[in-house]
């Protein structure tokens, strides 16, 4: 499958993509100039030696080969990195790419911070939805009020599997897409999954649409053929960490479809569900992790779990996510269970 797009370090050795940068980087100035009205906003880089010659990490988001947006990282004395920019091409706003890039600058990083103007409503919505709190607030001389935001991805709230099959604490959102398990199976098997409706775009209402048979095929072209799909799975987890649950554990999701794992077909009959919004493209979000966590610790105390898997895994060759982005060590390890 062709890669729908890709977030990796600027190439400053690449004329190319150091042109690009310059361009969307001056598009985007001359756009925020007028958001904040406050022509004193210093550009980053005034000309391509400038960007040939930056010494920050630059994580860039391409689609195709065009470059959709850019984050310039530095690292603090203090060994946490400080988000110095985030652009994003002017023409290609609201599409995700700054909250793409975000994602991406803080993976593996365990303190990061950004500042930016009261004003600036879209930045301050974009780095709360990338994990980011605000903990400081001060003028500049000339008077305009910044923000300083850090990066705290959400905890999970308590979390209790009741004897009904649905866990307290996630939002319940009942499908008619399911059934009873085979006779003598019990959920031994955690089985994880990526999906993002529209394909690559998080946030949207179209996960629980598709699960709960409500997806209008008329909202986006892809869902024409996808909304007389009857699928479901047990748990969905927001890039926030939200986390919502439509089959209860008792029952049969449909999520796995022809199956195998130790040689037992039909993963269904003895799975849970779980699917992780995002895709085969890029990680998934620390709050993900933690969720999954902390799932994985409320269903073992009262469900036989033994092991978690990926679709890629019981379905190879028809199936590819989670993906390579995945992270199985830790999965393992935070949900306790074997592979
Ligand atoms: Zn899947």
């Amino acid at each position: 499958m062709q890669q729908p797009f890709e977030v990796r370090e600027l190439d400053l050795g690449n004329v190319e993509e150091a042109r690009q940068a310059l361009r969307v980087q001056l598009a985007s100035h001359q756009l925020e100039v007028q958001w904040l009205n406050y022509p004193g906003l210093p550009l980053l880089w005034p000309d391509l030696a400038a960007v040939r010659s930056c010494r920050e990490r630059i994580w860039a988001a391409f689609e195709g080969g065009a470059l959709r947006g850019l984050v310039v990282v530095s690292r603090r004395p203090d060994g946490g990195i400080h988000i110095d920019r985030t652009v994003v091409d002017p023409e290609h706003l609201a599409q995700g790419w700054g909250y793409r890039l975000l994602n991406r600058a803080v993976q593996g990083e365990t303190s990061c911070s950004v500042d930016t103007a009261e004003v600036n409503r879209a930045a301050l919505a974009l780095y709360h939805k990338a994990g980011f709190v605000q903990t400081q607030r001060w003028l500049t001389p000339d008077g305009l009020a910044l923000w300083r935001l850090e990066y705290r991805p959400a905890e999970p709230p308590a979390l209790e599997l009741r004897a009904d099959g649905w866990v307290k604490g996630a939002l319940q959102l009942p499908s008619p897409n399911c059934d009873e398990r085979s006779p003598g199976c019990v959920p031994e098997l955690l089985v994880i999954h990526n999906i993002s409706l529209p394909p690559y775009r998080y946030g949207g209402a179209g996960v629980e649409q598709l699960f709960t048979n409500r997806l209008d095929p008329a909202e986006h072209p892809y869902y024409q053929g996808i909304h007389q799909l009857r699928v479901s799975a047990h748990f969905f987890i927001r890039r926030d960490g939200q986390l919502l649950q439509f089959v209860p554990t008792g029952k049969r999701a449909w999520h796995a479809g022809v199956s195998s794992w130790r040689g037992r077909e039909k993963c269904n009959d003895f799975s849970i569900g779980v699917e992780m919004e995002g895709c085969d493209f890029e990680p998934f979000s620390e709050a993900q992790y933690r969720m999954l966590a902390a799932l994985s610790a409320a269903l073992r105390k009262r469900l036989p779990l033994i092991a978690v898997t990926g679709h890629e895994h019981i379905a190879p060759g028809r199936k590819t996510d989670p993906g390579p982005f995945f992270d199985w060590a830790r999965a393992q390890a935070d949900c306790q269970l074997a592979n």
